[in-house]
């Protein structure tokens, strides 16, 4: 605050001061002496900053940047005596700068605002006394009570007490989630009715707030092409023109001996040099963007990741936890008159598994409290639980192969675990899982958009087969382990043609290695998955497919911007350029050039962080 008022009374007064030296020096004193040093005098006041910095920037070895191509165009213009235009081009510049600051700063800001997330505080339950804490200061394990209106400070599972809450800073979803006893919750939704004990299950750094903060915050690292365009054109253009300029003030004064007016054209060159706008703007608006799309509950982790699913054009799906719910249900159990042996002896191996399928087995199981047995998961098979005198093994067919057990194999429509004891086929499950709400959808807007589609599964072909039909993917291939599914990508991605993008869709459950290696990788529904999150390059918290389209609109919008703004600065550039060279701009062209353009392209980056949600899917 004291800052800008500091700058702005330096720019009033030296515009005053300026005003009054033209008049007082063009009717009254005629002092050329006198001129020089009053006007070098206003000169150093609007300009001091700038000169100073150019010399800090030049002894750092940074010779070609704004402050110097400004500080030589100025000082240039007092020396060929045009002392007023100098002072004037100064005092511009300084005013234009001021905008530009206060434009880049106040979408920063906006941009910040709509990450807001962190919360400032956590009360802890010691005893029956109620300590406010900061989050970072509160254990795995402790206890801590949200109130009504309060954000979540840390992930944990809900001990007593129910509440509806808003995961809208999270998810981007905007219905409240109802969320009692023995639920687990994440850091960031907002508790907007109910008063809620939880116990703490993960450290402030490790919990969801701290992971997304911490992602958004580090964007920088993948760098859009245009972004880097940016910086390495910064690197020559800058060089070029003032070459260019020399040469412009030199050569045609060899002929002509008209030195001052072709030094004065030469300045106006260094003037428009300066690639701000673009240096400014492009970055801004990738931020923008990428802001824009978080509070959509898309988290992008680099700008190049925006250009990349603008460009997709195949995709690639898991099936289960992304095309389909992830949520099994127990449909038979054969043989019908063993169900509860059968279901108990797969819940005993199912027990401690995070997969979707193990959960419905349990759940339909009831309470097992069995402990003794040592549980191995097998990922993209099954379970196999042992202890001294039963071996448990629990999966598909490949598992039942791969252990030599005989089984009869079952048609039916669904995912068929087969249960074996000691070597021997006890009988099995169907568990079935049904279509997301917007997978068809979805699936029918990419392929309208020309975009290829194809499933990738660890389930039987019947059941792929069928949920492919369903969602309206043409291509699948199933029966796929995890590393199966790496090969499969690796696959379409050699008979790609060149400029074509592979983007890989999945939930993060067994399928990390394949996130990786797609050319973007997309998780979704899983932000309490670390994996997932550390393995995919766009997360999409909202556990709905349609958050690929929106992520398409969004980075295809924020490129455009930023090349509306590439080619405006670009064009007005070369076209000042051109004009300053056949004597038909002045300094004033030029400093508009440079920070009008500048002002503009901020102005038009800024658009990035205001799109509007086009409902073009609406889970209705
Ligand atoms: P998807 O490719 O559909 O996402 P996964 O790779 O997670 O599926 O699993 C593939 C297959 O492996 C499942 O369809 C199931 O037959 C078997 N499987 C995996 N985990 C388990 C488990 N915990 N219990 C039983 N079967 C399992
Ligand atoms: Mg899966």
């Amino acid at each position: 605050m004291k800052k800008n008022t500091f700058v702005i009374a330096r720019i009033i007064v030296s515009f005053v001061l300026l005003i009054i030296s033209i008049i007082l020096f063009d009717n009254v004193i005629n002092n050329l002496v006198l001129k020089g040093i009053v006007f070098a005098a206003i000169y150093l006041l609007i300009g001091y900053d700038i000169l100073l910095r150019a010399i800090k920037n030049i002894l750092h070895g940074r010779i070609f940047d704004e402050n110097f191509l400004m500080t030589l165009a100025t000082l240039g213009a007092f020396i060929i005596s045009d002392y007023a235009e100098a002072v004037a081009v100064m005092l511009f510049y300084q005013i234009g700068e001021y905008f530009q600051d206060y434009a880049v700063n106040k979408s920063r800001k906006s941009i910040k605002e709509l990450m807001d997330i962190r919360p400032d505080k956590a009360v802890k339950i010691d005893g029956d006394k109620e300590n406010v804490l900061s989050p970072e200061d509160i254990k795995a394990g402790d206890l801590i009570v949200v109130k009504p209106g309060e954000r979540i400070p840390l992930d944990g599972i809900i001990l007593k007490g129910s509440a509806n809450l808003d995961t809208s800073a999270l998810t981007g979803e905007s219905v409240l989630r109802y969320c009692e006893a023995g639920e687990e919750v994440l850091s960031g939704s907002i508790n907007t009715d109910g008063v809620l004990y939880i116990t703490v299950m993960k450290e402030f750094y490790d919990s969801t707030v701290s992971k997304i903060l911490d992602m958004v915050e580090n964007v920088s690292e993948k760098k859009a092409k245009a972004e880097n365009f940016i910086t390495r054109f910064a690197k020559y253009y800058t060089p070029i023109v003032v070459i260019g300029a020399i040469l412009l003030a030199v050569i045609p004064s060899l002929f002509d001996s008209m030195w001052i007016m072709w030094t004065q054209r030469a300045l106006n060159f260094l003037v428009v040099s300066c690639p701000c706008a673009l240096v400014i703007s492009v970055p801004l608006g990738f931020f923008g963007g990428i802001g824009c799309a978080s509070k959509e509950g898309i988290l992008f982790k680099g700008s190049s990741y925006l250009e990349m699913i603008d460009k997709a054009d195949i995709f690639v799906f898991d099936k289960t936890g992304t095309i389909t719910k992830g949520k099994f249900e127990v449909q038979k159990v054969f043989p019908a008159e063993k169900k509860e042996y059968i279901l108990h002896l797969a819940a005993i191996a199912e027990k401690g598994s995070l997969h979707p399928i193990a959960k419905s087995i349990v759940e339909a199981a009831g309470e097992t409290d069995i402990n003794d047995y040592e549980i191995e998961e097998i990922a993209g098979k099954g379970i196999i639980a042992s202890n001294k005198s039963n071996r448990i093994v629990v999966g598909n067919e490949k598992l039942m192969e791969k252990e030599g057990i005989s089984i009869d194999i079952c048609r039916d429509i669904g995912t068929v675990i087969y249960v074996a004891k000691n070597n021997v086929q006890e009988g099995y499950i169907v568990v079935a899982d049904s279509l997301k709400e917007n997978s068809a959808k979805v699936i029918k807007a990419l392929n309208d958009k020309g975009i290829k589609t194809v499933m990738l599964t660890g389930d039987n072909a019947d059941y792929a087969k069928d949920i492919a039909d369903k969602a309206g993917i043409s291509e699948y291939k199933a029966n796929l382990l995890p590393v199966d599914k790496v090969i499969e990508l690796e696959k379409i991605m050699a008979h790609k043609e060149k400029q074509q993008v592979v983007a890989f869709v999945g939930d993060g459950i067994n399928d990390a290695p394949v996130l990786m290696r797609a050319d973007v990788g997309i998780s979704m529904g899983k932000i309490g998955s670390d994996s997932a999150i550390e393995a995919s390059d766009i997360v999409l918290m909202k556990d709905d497919l349609s958050g690929i389209l929106t992520a398409k609109t969004i980075a295809s919008k924020t490129q455009k911007i930023v090349r509306e703004n590439i080619v405006f600065a670009l064009a007005i550039k070369v076209i000042i350029l051109i004009l300053s060279a056949f004597g038909f701009a002045n300094m004033w062209w030029a400093v508009f050039g440079d920070v009008g353009v500048a002002f503009l392209a901020i102005l038009n980056s800024m658009r990035t962080i205001k799109f509007k949600k086009k409902k073009s899917i609406s889970a209705s």
